[in-house]
């Protein structure tokens, strides 16, 4: 399967990466739909982003370009490391929150995920949920995320 991506962009996003990119930041939207919830990773108000969005079919929208920072992560941690919006890449996947990710979607972003790997060296244990590095604050992706058939393709240490 090839990789198709349709840039649609946001205003969200600082321009200067000032560490280099080691982390890559699965999240759900949580929101009702996928209409919903790209305006909101567009509003100027709102004042959040992400790179990609998967939508339940599986298709791949960019919103930030992944030299830029995107605004996704907000207040984080993992070890030693603060504030990852500044050094990682966020997918957001179509869901309410509660719902079962397709496979159509969880195929887009294994895909996603091997180029993405491939072409800025991230190790697999860096791949994480938003849960993981604001586990106070964030439940995303949640407990019905697939972690082990990304486990299975060397996309994640975790669990
Ligand atoms: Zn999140």
């Amino acid at each position: 399967m090839n990789l198709k991506i349709n840039f649609l962009g946001s205003p969200n996003f600082e321009v200067v990466r000032n560490r280099p990119l080691k982390y890559i930041i699965i999240h759900y939207t949580g929101m009702k739909n996928q209409k919903d919830a790209i305006k909101r990773l567009q509003s100027k108000v709102a004042k959040v982003s992400c790179h990609y969005i998967i939508s339940k079919k599986g298709k791949i929208f960019q919103l930030v370009k992944d030299k830029h920072v995107a605004w996704h992560a907000g207040k984080s941690k993992w070890k030693k490391d603060i504030n990852l919006n500044i050094n990682s890449l966020g997918i957001e996947l179509v869901n309410k929150g509660h719902e079962i990710f397709p496979k159509s979607q969880i195929n887009s972003l294994i895909i996603l995920l091997k180029w993405l790997r491939r072409k800025y060296n991230i190790n697999p244990a860096m791949i994480l949920g938003h849960e993981d590095i604001s586990p106070n604050r964030k439940k995303d992706p949640g407990p019905r995320f697939p972690w082990s058939v990304l486990k299975k393709n060397n996309l994640a240490k975790k669990r």
